[in-house]
């Protein structure tokens, strides 16, 4: 593929509704770099616990938050299945996954500077396009002229028995009730905060998967793709 038709694709919608599945398999097939910017948020949020500024139960300590920020490095890495998080170099990609991370996330991203702060990095990240990135605010404000939008949701129930699983294949002590419960007050507090709140840009087009096996999500996906890619020649001839 030349360099020229390279675009951005948005992911956005609710907890656990297969995004992250259906973004990296699409940027592995189109080969584009794949993004996952909530494990950007769960990044912080284990610094954030590692360092006594937030707790399970406790509101985080905004100031120490945001003072911090300057020495939080996220980056990449990539391996053969996808890519894990490094937090000041060190390999997260676990850790960041636990129950204990995902009950303090939202609260944490939630506050403007850390935001702010990586709004930037994922902005960075997409100067040449060739992207896929997967969030909640990826197509309303880190890319709100990406050439791809799409929004996914699917019932809170199915979306917990997904997250459920993961969990539980990886030996975590934890209740679908639990995980549900989780699922449901991250959405809240995403959909309601101020900065940035969880929402499905105008332009995005709506993905409900609840009754979706993956091999038809991905190929739902890819043919948007082609379609996606099909219209810009249309319009942009020379691109
Ligand atoms: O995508 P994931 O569920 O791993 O994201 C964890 C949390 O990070 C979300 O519940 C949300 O609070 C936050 N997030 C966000 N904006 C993004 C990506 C994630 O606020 N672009």
């Amino acid at each position: 593929m030349s360099s020229e038709k390279k675009i951005i694709i948005a992911i956005d919608g609710y907890s656990s509704s297969g995004k992250s599945t259906m973004a990296r398999a699409l940027a592995r097939n189109i080969g584009y770099r794949y993004i996952d910017s909530g494990a950007m948020y769960r990044a912080v949020t284990l610094y954030a616990l590692r360092n006594g500024y937030v707790s399970e139960g406790t509101a985080p300590d905004i100031q120490a938050i945001t003072a911090a920020l300057p020495s939080i490095h996220i980056d990449f890495q990539v391996t053969p299945d996808g890519q894990d998080t490094l937090l000041n170099g060190e390999n997260v990609e676990s850790e960041i996954r636990t129950l204990r991370v995902s009950s303090c996330v939202s609260p944490i991203a939630a506050i403007p500077a850390v935001r702010h702060a990586l709004v930037d990095m994922q902005r960075a990240m997409g100067t040449s396009k060739g992207i896929v990135m997967d969030g909640r605010d990826i197509g309303t404000v880190v890319f709100p002229d990406a050439e791809m939008k799409v929004f996914c949701d699917a019932s809170a129930q199915k979306r917990a028995e997904r997250r459920y699983r993961e969990l539980t294949a990886k030996g975590a002590q934890v209740t679908l009730d639990e995980v549900l419960e989780n699922v449901m007050s991250r959405d809240h507090i995403d959909e309601t905060r101020d900065e940035s709140p969880l929402r499905k840009a105008s332009d995005a087009v709506s993905l409900d998967n609840s009754k979706m096996s993956i091999a038809e999500q991905d190929a739902w996906l890819m043919s948007l793709y082609n379609r996606t890619i099909d219209s810009l020649h249309t319009i942009h001839p020379e691109r």
